[in-house]
């Protein structure tokens, strides 16, 4: 089985490739997820997040603000790396359990893993091959502020803390283009899919 890493900076497009590919019936371990498990109600981790970066990142219902938790870490780099040891390692090796229970099943020629932050956590090690989604940072920015109803200001700070595309791109094989429409981006996918038939 064949396993393709997928990544990209916010609102370059990963979740709206991912779903593509999920049509095309192709498997997709989604990293995000996995690590909202890691911080849902009753998950052990909670009390070490609470530890490390107090009260004030919880809900006054005991669950996680996830907002309180990126303004926290993201204005802070011991912090953030401190919490991405707690959570992204764990994340990492539950992406990796899933990958093996997809390659156990023996019927996926490929899967895909989409993780935002897969150069990051270095989870490129567990992937054949890795797919960069890149726009324009103001396509991004309108996309997101679109999405979410957030300030563009708020998004262009997460922006700047995050790896930058081109240190991103020089880790990729693949640069997927999603600053057109969706049906261009469809047709990169519809290529890039038709390759590795070509290639099995
Ligand atoms: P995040 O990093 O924030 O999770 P993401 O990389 O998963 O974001 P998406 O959620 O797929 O990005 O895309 C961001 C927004 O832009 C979504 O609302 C999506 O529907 C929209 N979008 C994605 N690609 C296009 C496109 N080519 N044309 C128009 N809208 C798009």
């Amino acid at each position: 089985m064949r396993i393709i890493g997928l990544t990209g900076g916010i609102g370059s497009g990963k979740s709206t490739v991912s779903a593509y590919l999920r049509e095309k019936k192709i498997p997709v371990v989604d990293a995000d997820r996995i690590s909202r498990q890691l911080t849902a109600p009753g998950s052990p981790l909670l009390p070490a997040v609470r530890i490390l970066l107090g009260e004030k990142v919880f809900h006054e219902d005991g669950t996680l603000n996830r907002q309180a938790v990126a303004d926290c870490i993201f204005s802070d780099r011991e912090l953030l790396r401190s919490y991405e040891a707690l959570i992204t390692e764990e994340t990492a090796r539950r992406c990796l359990e899933e990958l093996r229970q997809l390659e156990a099943e023996d019927r996926w020629p490929a899967a895909v893993l989409d993780a935002p932050l897969l150069f990051e956590c270095e989870m490129q090690r567990y992937t054949d091959e890795n797919w960069l989604v890149q726009a324009d940072p103001e396509t991004r920015i309108d996309r997101v502020a679109a999405r979410d109803g957030i300030a563009r200001k708020a998004i262009c700070d997460r922006m700047q803390r995050q790896m930058p595309d081109q240190e991103k791109a020089s880790l990729a094989d693949v640069i997927i283009d999603n600053s057109g429409s969706l049906d261009e981006l469809y047709q990169q996918i519809d290529r890039l899919l038709e390759r590795m038939e070509n290639e099995t």
